[in-house]
């Protein structure tokens, strides 16, 4: 594609990588086809190739208005369109440039920005998350069903989380929400671990990984955030640690970014690349492994949902859907399982209808095949999915946990 940057924006590196990442667009259109908020609205500014001209047009210097926002927030990162593009546009890094840009062209609206300044007040902080949630569980059976849907019931007495050292050590990446919303994920993940005799560790304080920060263009405070974890997490790589892992994929994911996000920093770049290459999907940690102690007694018809995070982002397709195939799982057809499921963070709460439309969508290809279980691997995931189905939900590597013999 051709561009016409002017050079003032060119000589800065967002703007050079913006311009490169621009020029490799041929302008196909394939990623269209495959991109879900193009197939809900119809609307070609509501798909890649719609989105990458806005971008061009405001990087060229044209007029950018709060419709160039509006197409830009209903783009979920899901990177669906980087999966099918034939050229290799790095889609998502261009959006990140984007929506950083607009931002500050296009003030938001009052309501807007407080929702905004609310879920960065609350979201990335576990201890706040968690007292939220806590005050939501309580008022629940109060609350119209719409809002009672989204809060989970309390979870079932904490799962042991054994502590047998063993030689083999990987860092579990707690996250923000996931110890308050599902807290057995990461037991039942520890306790896979150890019957492989492989020791879990944590660092003791659940932290953010900043993806939260980072999606709703709080830059500064998101960077802030990924050298604190890389403060943190350093010693245990120096101390033999083989992996950091984390059973959200959206936030392996965001680990895995650290090395390019930080790749200007000249203190962290080095170390935020170290921590990038140690970071593992719970299933590249797994699938290696001799998983026979956790083969089910019965077979259970499961429907999976892959992530956008881990299918797209990660690269990881078809990665767990083989491993529970290859333990004696049933999995159940999906139609359409490249589509987002709609969660995507907090696209679910800014983006409500585009969002449930998504959810239901996923959710009846997910019913298809009359699943007695849905699995999923990521949390945002697990919980936008359940406030629509009386169907259980789960985390993936929880069925192994209760299988284990
Ligand atoms: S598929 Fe790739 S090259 Fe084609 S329009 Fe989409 S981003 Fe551009
Ligand atoms: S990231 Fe997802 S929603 Fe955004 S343009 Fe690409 S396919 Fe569409």
């Amino acid at each position: 594609m051709q561009t016409n940057i002017p050079p003032s924006i060119l000589a800065t590196p967002a703007g050079r990588e913006a311009n490169d990442i621009l020029r490799n667009c041929v302008h196909c259109g394939f990623c269209t086809a495959t991109c879900p908020t193009y197939q809900e609205t119809g609307d070609e500014l509501d798909g890649p190739r719609g989105r990458i001209y806005l971008i061009k047009e405001m990087l060229e210097g044209h007029s950018v208005t709060q419709t160039t926002q509006q197409h830009l927030d209903r783009c979920l990162s899901c990177r669906a369109c980087e999966t099918t593009c034939p050229s290799g546009v790095a889609f998502a890094h261009l959006a990140d440039i984007g929506k950083e840009m607009v931002e500050q062209y296009v003030p938001r609206p009052l309501h807007q920005r407080l929702l905004r300044k609310l879920l960065l007040a609350i979201l990335p902080h576990p201890s706040r998350f968690a007292r939220l949630l806590a005050f939501g569980r309580l008022v629940r059976p109060l609350l119209p069903a719409s809002v009672a849907n989204r809060i989970p019931p309390w979870p079932q007495a904490d799962d042991p989380f054994p502590n047998t050292n063993r030689t083999r050590k990987i860092l579990l990446i707690e996250g923000c929400v996931q110890p308050a919303l599902s807290p057995e994920i990461d037991a039942a993940t520890a306790q896979v671990l150890d019957k492989l005799s492989i020791q879990t560790l944590r660092t003791g304080q659940a932290q953010c990984c900043g993806a939260v920060e980072h999606h709703l263009n709080a830059k500064e405070a998101s960077q802030q955030r990924m050298r604190a974890n890389i403060d943190a997490w350093l010693p245990y790589l120096d101390s033999g640690v083989e992996a950091i892992v984390s059973t959200a994929s959206a936030c392996a994911l965001e680990i895995r970014e650290y090395g390019y996000l930080l790749r200007n920093d000249p203190d962290y770049a080095d170390n935020a690349q170290r921590v990038s290459d140690h970071c593992r999907d719970l299933i590249e940690l797994l699938e290696d492994e001799n998983l026979d102690a956790f083969r089910p007694n019965q077979s259970t018809r499961i429907a999976f949902h892959a992530p956008c995070t881990l299918q797209h982002g990660q690269k990881l397709n078809g990665r767990v859907e083989r491993l529970l195939i290859t333990l004696g799982y049933e999995l159940t057809p999906v139609a359409d399982a490249h589509l987002c499921c709609g969660s995507s963070g907090t696209y679910s709460i800014l983006q409500a209808e585009l969002s449930n439309n998504l959810r239901d969508n996923k959710l009846s290809a997910l019913h298809a095949g009359q699943p007695e279980m849905i699995a999923t691997a990521n949390i945002g995931c697990l919980h936008h999915m359940q406030s629509g189905t009386e169907t259980p939900v789960r985390h993936w590597i929880t069925l192994l946990a209760r299988d284990r013999r």
